[in-house]
């Protein structure tokens, strides 16, 4: 088990910085136990010839939600290498805790029930928020009531049942940012959560400007590799000790083999975040000074997601890039691109999806570890067959390049995620 239980920041020692976190957080145990790699424990039940003992840990677990002392009883309880992962995430957010699960969209899943079960059912939330936390929210799944609002309305949305205020910032596929620490101060005793999924603690750390829980899709840049699917809240103490219940009656842990690649994902998100962040900031100034761009989205907080908008048809771009991968999803090591209103935001209702700037011709990339000139050399060759369209298409068949044609590679062969 990891040792660090106390997680407040001392005022003795000097606090470490990111960057040292992002190595040795969730692994201060290891050379003790004359380790170097964190060990993968793949059990799914832990033995006990003590059940009088077992039944107190396990009631105390059911009263309190904190983590059990010792070895787990059952996987779904908790599990020693996620736990790392979960440490080291708390670590770099500055929470006291952190709770993994088996998704991202299982995490809000447990957060909104977690306030469901104590009779808060209300949610306020500002668009655009990723097409699937909209869509749970907006189709009460879970037996929750959302009301939208912009930032401005906030204040006035809150109800006597309302448990919970949610926003995104940078927001996906926008990148429209909101001012965490007014809209915190808006909440008042209703705990805002942020999904810091697309800033990473690494570009703000939403704890620090008022918010009390942050989320995570753990798949996008906290694994960074995209091979590996998770979810993480980070908060404090209290909330994550409700989460822990709602995780073991509800079931969507996540598995230790990716809590292993979670915690190695966080070694490297610093030095992977500042790389593509610069290289995104780069690629977003040569597109605002490209004149087969209408409009470029790109975050003054920074960061490693470019959104924009093509006067000719997105689809074209989708299907002509050759180095950039036509595909949904972020945060890898290599660069993706994707046209959100057929895919990421497909399952948002139309009029909501442009009425929060998600348009037909906007399309979302996600930047990654590529020299920055062959990234700009494929989107230039993508963008001239957006412009030349049909014209392009039958150059490439007559120079011999594979058939690469709109029909071939169109997005309506292609399946739908939902
Ligand atoms: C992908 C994503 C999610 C959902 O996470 P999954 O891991 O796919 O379940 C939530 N929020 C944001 C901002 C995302 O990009």
């Amino acid at each position: 088990m990891d040792t660090e239980s106390s997680m407040a920041p001392s005022t003795t020692t000097r606090s470490r910085a990111l960057a040292t976190e992002a190595v040795h957080a969730g692994r201060d145990d290891l050379a003790a136990l004359g380790l170097h790699a964190p060990p993968i424990d793949l059990s799914t039940t832990y033995p006990s010839y003590d059940s009088r003992g077992e039944a107190e840990r396990i009631d105390t677990f059911a009263a309190t939600g904190a983590r059990l002392e010792g070895p787990p009883v059952y996987a779904r309880l908790d599990n020693p290498t996620t736990g790392r992962f979960e440490t080291a995430l708390a670590r770099l957010e500055g929470t006291e805790s952190a709770v993994s699960f088996a998704s991202g969209m299982a995490a809000l899943t447990a957060v909104l029930l977690v306030r469901a079960s104590m009779g808060l059912r209300h949610v306020v939330a500002v668009r655009p928020l990723y097409g699937c936390s909209d869509h749970l929210l907006g189709a009460g799944l879970l037996g929750t009531e959302v009301t939208w609002t912009d930032p401005a309305g906030i204040a006035e949305a809150i109800r006597p049942d309302t448990g919970l205020v949610m926003v995104e910032t940078p927001a996906n596929p926008t990148l429209a940012e909101v001012d965490i620490r007014a809209i915190a101060h808006s909440c008042g005793s209703v705990p805002l959560l942020v999904d810091n999924t697309f800033a990473t603690p690494v570009l703000q750390r939403p704890v620090e400007h008022g918010a009390r829980i942050v989320l995570h899709s753990a798949t996008k840049y906290l694994g960074g590799h995209g091979d590996v699917m998770g979810g993480v809240v980070a908060c404090d103490e209290e909330f994550a000790a409700r989460l822990r219940q709602v995780r073991f009656a509800t079931g969507g842990v996540l598995h230790p083999m990716a809590g292993y690649l979670l915690l190695r994902g966080l070694a490297t998100l610093p030095v992977r975040v500042r790389a593509a962040s610069a290289s995104a900031a780069e690629l977003s100034r040569r597109l605002t000074a490209d004149p087969r761009i209408a409009r470029v989205h790109y975050p003054k907080l920074g960061g490693a997601m470019v959104s924009f908008e093509v006067y000719g048809d997105p689809h074209r771009v989708i299907s002509a890039v050759r180095l950039i991968t036509p595909a949904v999803s972020l945060g890898s090591v290599d660069t993706l691109i994707q046209h959100p209103a057929s895919i990421s935001h497909r399952i948002v209702d139309e009029g909501d999806r442009q009425a929060s700037g998600v348009g037909d011709r906007l399309l979302r990339m996600s930047v990654g570890l590529e020299d920055v000139e062959d990234l700009w050399a494929d989107l230039c060759q993508a963008l001239s067959s957006q412009e030349a369209g049909r014209q392009e298409v039958l150059r490439q068949e007559v120079s011999g390049r594979p058939a690469r044609t709109a029909a071939a590679n169109g997005p309506e062969l292609r399946p739908t995620v939902r």
